[in-house]
């Protein structure tokens, strides 16, 4: 392994669940990191809320790294609505991965395998580069007399030392025609059409926009602060360790990242990367971003697993580990012992622990009320109620489910919006935890043992 690869643009940790927790975009935090009642879809929770904010300012601060959290709470309290709500507030940068506890139990590699992959995919190495500006890309093309502030730039003069370079040139040429049409300012982005050298201006943020790519080759982006044309710039991406192990250790290369057939990683290639990786942030070329690894139903873990963790949050550039459980005392998995959440003291001792609550009937009302909006459900006043006390008494997750099945039993009846009589149907083609266990106890004995 001479040079290293690294795989640009795609960061793979960042794939989401879309489904139960889509309705989620942040922690829906204030700038003092209080929780507000309904925002980013996030409602109640706001002690929980608050504390996981904290955590991730200290994150963003640089202040913690290789720190623990421990999400606990009953079944339904959004201790993984908290952990998404996180990722997302964590920005485009720091990487999120996320796993349940069963995931290690796997035929293909082995449990502390599964769990280095984990922690690498949380781990993001911020490289920089300086590359040869080429065409139909982003280039700088700075503005020496900028328009006042409120007024049209005058003739825009152009810097373009780097003539070499016809096709900039050329539509520096054509950007002086057309500047003085728009009002572009030192610092603005701009796409110019090849053809026809027609500016658009984009506003300053676009540069960092999805949309970019969606310009398509015919476009040319421009960015005009003040200085010069420079034939090369420098680069930012940031991958996960976890892509640059796998794209240096398998034939097919990235394409295996795709394919999630990545299998064991040689320790000698880790070693190798760590190495180049340390080499690199001496340069100054790259540095670490530590990012954020969930593991869900962390009780499904075992002892050996636990263990592991111990030792993997001593490492230097460790992620944060969130961690969520929905159990109380219980068997430690691998051992006859029992523990509070199924996890070890040693390592209950080393978590900052986020309880969860139960949620009240109005906050109920007002999940349900997100979910309805987010999966494009009409739903009468009543309905709400019905559904909410429904919520109540058996389980949020219960009624979330009955919004979709009972918005299908409006369709079929052509109705055009979800009311009592929908729900009261679903409730009852739909059994829930209690009435189901109600069913068990009643007829036990008809059942195979
Ligand atoms: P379990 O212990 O069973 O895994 P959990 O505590 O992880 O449960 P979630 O899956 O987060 O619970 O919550 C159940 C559903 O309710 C999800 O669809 C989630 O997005 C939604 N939800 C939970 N809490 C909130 C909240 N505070 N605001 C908005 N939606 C929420």
């Amino acid at each position: 392994m001479t040079e290293l690869k690294v795989l640009e643009g795609k960061d793979l940790t960042r794939i989401e669940r879309i489904g139960a927790h889509s309705h989620i975009r942040g922690l829906g935090l204030d700038d003092a990191l209080e929780a507000r009642k309904n925002s980013q879809g996030m409602v109640g929770q706001r002690a929980a809320r608050k504390a996981a904010g904290v955590i991730l300012q200290m994150i963003k601060d640089g202040k913690i790294a290789g720190r623990a959290v421990l999400l606990a709470g009953q079944p339904g309290t959004g201790k993984t609505a908290i952990a998404m709500g996180m990722a997302k507030a964590l920005g485009e940068e720091a990487p999120f991965a996320m796993m349940a506890g069963s995931e290690i139990f796997s035929l293909e590699m082995s449990k502390t395998e599964a769990l280095t992959q984990a922690f690498r995919k949380a781990i993001g190495v911020r490289i920089k580069e300086e590359t040869e500006i080429i065409e139909g890309e982003v280039v700088e093309i700075l503005i020496d007399k900028p328009a006042s502030a409120g007024s049209a730039s005058k003739t825009g003069k152009l810097t373009l030392k780097t003539t070499e370079m016809e096709t900039v040139y050329d539509l520096g040429a054509k950007m002086i025609e057309n500047l003085s049409k728009e009002k572009i300012q030192s610092g603005d982005i701009v796409a110019i059409d090849k053809a026809s050298g027609k500016i658009t201006k984009l506003g300053r943020s676009f540069a960092r926009s999805r949309d970019y790519d969606a310009m398509g080759p015919q476009t040319k982006f421009v960015q005009c602060p003040e200085g010069e044309l420079q034939k090369r710039k420098e680069v930012v991406h940031v991958v996960s360790l976890h892509e640059i192990d796998v794209i240096n250790s398998r034939t097919q290369g990235f394409l295996a990242l795709f394919a999630g057939d990545t299998g064991e990683i040689r320790p000698e290639v880790r070693e190798q990367i760590d190495g180049k990786v340390a080499e690199w942030r001496e340069e100054g070329k790259a540095d670490i971003v530590p990012g954020v690894l969930f593991i869900d139903e962390v009780h499904m873990l075992d002892i050996e697993c636990f263990s592991y963790l111990n030792r993997a949050l001593e490492q230097d550039m460790a992620p944060i580990l969130v961690v969520a459980t929905n159990r109380g005392i219980t068997r430690i998995r691998g051992t006859n012992y029992k523990s509070p959440h199924g996890i070890p003291i040693d390592l209950l001792d080393r978590l900052l622990i986020i309880s969860t609550q139960p949620y009240t009937e109005e906050e109920i009302r007002l999940i349900l009320d997100i979910r309805c909006e987010e999966e494009d459900v009409e739903m009468t006043e009543e309905a709400r109620d019905l559904l909410t006390k429904i919520g109540h008494e058996t389980s949020l997750r219960y009624a979330i489910h009955l919004i979709t099945a009972a918005s299908l039993a409006c369709l079929k009846r052509k109705g055009k919006e979800v009311d009592i009589e929908d729900i009261s149907r679903v409730y009852s083609l739909f059994v829930d935890v209690k009435r189901s266990t109600q069913f068990l106890m009643e007829y036990q004995e008809q059942f195979m043992f």
